[in-house]
């Protein structure tokens, strides 16, 4: 086995943590918030007062002051687990970095630190009804008037976006200019004219919540920016990279942990007076999926660190996400295979990590809009 060593120790102390965490925080309420659709605010107080949400913020606007490896190790701790309901990796190192990186001095106190405590949940609202993979095509507009933008739109399958008290919404302030005309703008959620739609029913990830939200004339000030007007679209790609980093670290973790939980049931599972592991045909089986999991973690491993060196590019990221989450659908497809019947009950973790985990090939970018990033990279014109 290829051991490990992009953390150090004190990331491992922190991992051990994160684990205790999860198992008594997570795991015992996780099928009650999948029949409720939605994770109880009390687990995100919970998280916070825990230091796992915003980890890699600095300690001056209540982060931990940690690196992305932190963020790794939550992320990596509820994959094990199978824990796709409580969207702290969204809230913490997809929506807090755009605040950190491109708010201002005033929104970053006023929003990180509460942030950090789970008193504030965020959400990022970029897909729309009409498309999300040709985000420059979105169709929300913000009107400048006076001091205010002026916000009307539609988005969907919004994570987060129930108990969520602010987003960041991308829409046009330049509708003429295309990609060039977005920009993102901070909107608190109790502000008049944002409404939610409803909490949309979906496969897998039954926890986790996913909304329409509709903006009718919303007013917010135009403090409220994040980053450059009209630069949103640059803004937006440059983030999609850990946006996407944050998938693939998911999609080994939960890879592994499906085969080991495949591995503890076919040892022990019988089939024509043997174990279903002891067969060749199983273990053949069980040394592929070992062999595409153990690629993808050294590969992704060393993404890590080149994003931790600030040297992790879009490309990179496409080849990432593609290379991972294409992994993960085998690898769960056929772990699902080896538990016979039960590998469909939903009873089974194996069952609802299969369903959770076909959104990986969807949400962030669809794996044609990776391939399509890769191909134009390599095509020379
Ligand atoms: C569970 C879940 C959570 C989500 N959370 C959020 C969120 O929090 N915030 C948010 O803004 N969005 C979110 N999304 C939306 C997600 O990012 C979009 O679904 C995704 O970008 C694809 O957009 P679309 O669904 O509009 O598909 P479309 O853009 O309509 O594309 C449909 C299909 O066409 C194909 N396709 C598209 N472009 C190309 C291309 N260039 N080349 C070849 N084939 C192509 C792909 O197969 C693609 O799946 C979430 C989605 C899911 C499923």
């Amino acid at each position: 086995m290829i051991p490990r060593t992009i953390f150090g120790e004190e990331h491992e102390i922190f991992r051990k943590s994160v684990g205790r965490f999860v198992e008594t925080e997570i795991v015992p309420n996780h099928s009650k918030w999948e029949k409720e659709g939605k994770v109880s605010r009390e687990a995100w107080l919970m998280a916070g007062k825990a230091g796992i949400l915003c980890c890699a913020i600095p300690e001056e606007y209540g982060g931990m002051g940690g690196d992305f490896l932190h963020s790794a190790i939550v992320i990596e701790e509820m994959a094990r687990v199978g824990a796709s309901g409580p969207a702290f990796s969204l809230h913490s190192d997809i929506v807090a970095p755009y605040i950190l990186k491109y708010g201002t001095e005033e929104l970053r106190r006023r929003w990180l630190p509460p942030m950090a405590t789970g008193e504030v949940l965020a959400a990022i609202a970029m897909t729309e009804p009409s498309g999300g993979s040709d985000l420059q095509a979105m169709r929300t507009t913000a009107k400048r008037e006076g001091d205010e933008y002026v916000i009307n739109g539609q988005k969907v399958f919004i994570t987060n976006a129930q108990g969520a008290d602010i987003l960041i919404v991308a829409c046009k302030t330049d509708p003429a200019a295309g990609g060039k005309g977005i920009s993102l703008i901070l909107v608190e959620k109790n502000r008049e004219g944002l409404s939610l739609g409803r909490l949309l029913d979906k496969i897998g990830s039954k926890a986790m919540d996913t909304s329409e939200v509709f903006l009718e004339n919303v007013r917010v000030p135009v403090t409220n920016l994040i980053g450059v007007e009209n630069q949103g679209f640059i803004h937006l790609m440059t983030e999609l990279a850990q946006e996407r980093l944050v998938q693939c670290v998911r999609a080994v973790a939960n890879a592994e942990a499906a085969l080991q939980w495949t591995i503890d049931y076919t040892t022990e599972r019988k089939a024509f007076g043997k174990t279903i592991a002891a067969m060749q045909a199983t273990q053949f089986t069980l040394a592929e999926l070992h062999a595409e999991i153990m690629v993808n973690r050294v590969f992704i491993d060393r993404c890590i660190q080149l994003h931790l060196e600030g040297k992790f590019e879009a490309i990179d990221a496409a080849v990432a996400k593609l290379s991972s989450v294409e992994m993960q659908g085998r690898v769960l497809d056929r772990c699902l295979q080896l538990f016979g019947g039960w590998g469909y009950m939903t009873e089974m973790p194996i069952a609802r990590a299969f369903a959770d985990a076909r959104q990986s090939r969807l949400a962030g970018g669809a794996i044609e809009v990776m391939k399509h990033i890769i191909g134009r990279s390599i095509v020379k014109r």
